[in-house]
């Protein structure tokens, strides 16, 4: 286990793999439904919301393929929504995606265990955010969530023009740090964007999540160290006893 001595650059994802992105943003759009009063509008909010994420999901692949751009990010994922199981709401797609970032980062729940990972990474190891959201938005998540305070540099892929698996975006969080490739340790819950970005990029990296997701090409890199979504987890394995 000596290789993870080699180890001073964390660079971490943020949305669900720090901050509960999945928790936090089912509250926000239904507070920005409330405040728009379209809330009474859905007949069963979970639906509504399971329909959202699936269309969400889809909409940041082709916009981390670069297949479409943030305009039409930020409004199709809503009015294909709308589409589907809200067709009273079409054309109110811009003015809810604008309230939600707005209730979005006012949202500080975090993932299990990583508040207590930072207050022990926190001056053992350089801490670098690195991710794909809203330069506007993604700051005020982690300040909201009181976790800035761990954090030393933060890279957002809108400031840098790239978004993960981009080697641009993880070239850049390496120089922020002034670190190399053997020195940084990559940490993320996406497969596409961080896992496979890492991995290409030629830096340790650890899945944030279940080993059973991890496809077969990926299985087999020498740069993929493990899969957990147990913060505890990633302690030991940084800092084996
Ligand atoms: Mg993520």
């Amino acid at each position: 286990m000596k290789r993870f001595k080699m180890v001073q650059t964390l660079l971490i994802d943020l949305d669900h793999t720090l901050w509960d992105f999945e928790s936090n943003s089912k509250v926000a759009l239904m507070q920005a439904m409330d405040h728009m009063n379209i809330f009474d509008w859905v007949d069963d909010y979970d639906l509504f919301f399971e329909e959202y994420e699936k269309i969400n999901k889809r909409y940041w692949g082709l916009y981390r393929q670069r297949q479409i751009d943030k305009d039409k990010l930020i409004v199709g994922r809503f009015e294909d929504t709308f589409e589907m199981v809200l067709p009273k709401a079409k054309g109110l797609g811009l003015k809810l995606n604008d309230t939600y970032l707005e209730f979005m980062p006012l949202q500080n729940k975090l993932m299990p265990g990583a508040l207590e990972f930072l207050e022990y990474a926190k001056g053992r190891y350089t801490i670098v955010v690195v991710t794909n959201g809203f330069k506007s938005v993604q700051r005020k998540k982690m300040y909201t969530s009181k976790i800035d305070q761990f954090i030393d540099h933060v890279v957002i892929s809108e400031e840098v023009g790239a978004p993960k698996p981009s080697p641009k975006i993880f070239q850049r969080a390496l120089s922020c740090a002034n670190s190399s490739k053997i020195n940084a340790l990559m940490i993320g819950d996406s497969l596409e964007a961080d896992v496979q970005g890492g991995v290409d990029f030629g830096i340790k990296t650890i899945y944030f999540g279940d080993k059973e997701n991890v496809p077969s090409t990926l299985k087999d890199s020498p740069f993929l160290i493990d899969s957990t979504d147990d913060w505890g987890q990633i302690r030991r394995i940084l800092q084996p006893s």
